[in-house]
């Protein structure tokens, strides 16, 4: 028997970051959607992740792709609206998109990286939840039964040398999601956040954690998909009470850091 409250059968979902890594294996889990909104930087990006999901005739018919800088507000503006001018509504919005600059601590750290850093993992994450949430509680609905996940890290929980601003950007989205969950719990909405250890995505291979694949419990690095499914958790009925919440996924990384 199919598992219903472990998906999004029925749901309009949002994800950025869409067209790479965690946001692309999380859009792998869209299939029963009644609509999923991609959002991502580059629309070639976006044009070549839809083509490499190898979506049913159907299943694509439910795909909308939207390309943009999320940390420009009006990105957020439009994703949102087309949204709910293609789809009705929006019942799920994952905050995927995020950046990793090269490593270097904090006394060699330029404040142009600082400033891009927190301008897309944080100010993009603050503008996707603001609008999602806007219209969520617009809808006939008025939310109920909406979620919320934001895309964190490891290092939102503990630091790491050479990554203040990375870890500055994700503590301060744990705080992001502590403070709307109790905004838009009472209205059926639920906020939550998923902190990955290292996946195995571009990202990764970007970053300079001597070891990162040998060390916690498991001694790989994670899959995109192995992110997803957490994210699916949240998003989906399955994490019914679930708010408020920060789901460590790091095959237990954390404690070798
Ligand atoms: P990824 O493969 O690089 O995917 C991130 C996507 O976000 C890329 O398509 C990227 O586009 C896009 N993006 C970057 N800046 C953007 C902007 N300003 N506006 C719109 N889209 C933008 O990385 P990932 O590993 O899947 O990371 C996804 C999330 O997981 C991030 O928030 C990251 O911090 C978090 N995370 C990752 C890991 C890991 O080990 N991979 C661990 C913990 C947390 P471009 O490729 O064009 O830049």
């Amino acid at each position: 028997m199919a598992d219903t409250a472990h998906s999004l059968e029925g749901k309009v979902a949002i994800v950025t970051g869409g067209a790479s890594g965690i946001g692309f294996a999380t859009a792998l889990l869209t299939a029963g959607a009644a609509g999923v909104t991609l959002v991502d930087l580059k629309e070639d990006a976006l044009s070549s992740a839809v083509s490499s999901l190898a979506l049913s005739e159907a299943h694509a018919a439910r795909v909308l792709t939207v390309g943009g800088d999320v940390s420009e507000e009006s990105t957020a503006e439009t994703y949102v609206r087309q949204t709910v001018e293609r789809f009705g509504r929006v019942d799920v919005s994952v905050q995927c998109a995020g950046i990793s600059l090269p490593s270097a601590n904090v006394v060699d750290l330029d404040i142009d990286d600082w400033d891009r850093t927190i301008r897309v993992n944080l100010r993009g994450v603050f503008l996707g939840v603001k609008h999602s949430l806007r219209a969520m509680l617009a809808s006939p609905s008025g939310g109920k039964g909406c979620s919320v996940v934001l895309m964190c890290s490891q290092l939102g929980l503990e630091g790491y040398p050479g990554s203040s601003a990375y870890a500055a950007s994700k503590f301060a989205l744990r705080g992001l999601m502590a403070s709307v969950a109790t905004e838009v719990g009472p209205s059926g909405i639920r906020v939550n956040a998923v902190c990955p250890g290292p996946i195995d995505t571009p990202m990764l291979a970007g970053f300079s954690a001597p070891g990162h694949t040998t060390k916690g419990n498991i001694k790989r690095a994670g899959q995109p998909e192995e992110i997803a499914n957490a994210v699916l958790f949240f998003a989906s009925e399955a994490g019914s009470y679930c708010s408020g919440t920060t789901l460590k996924v790091d095959g237990g990384w954390s404690k070798w850091c």
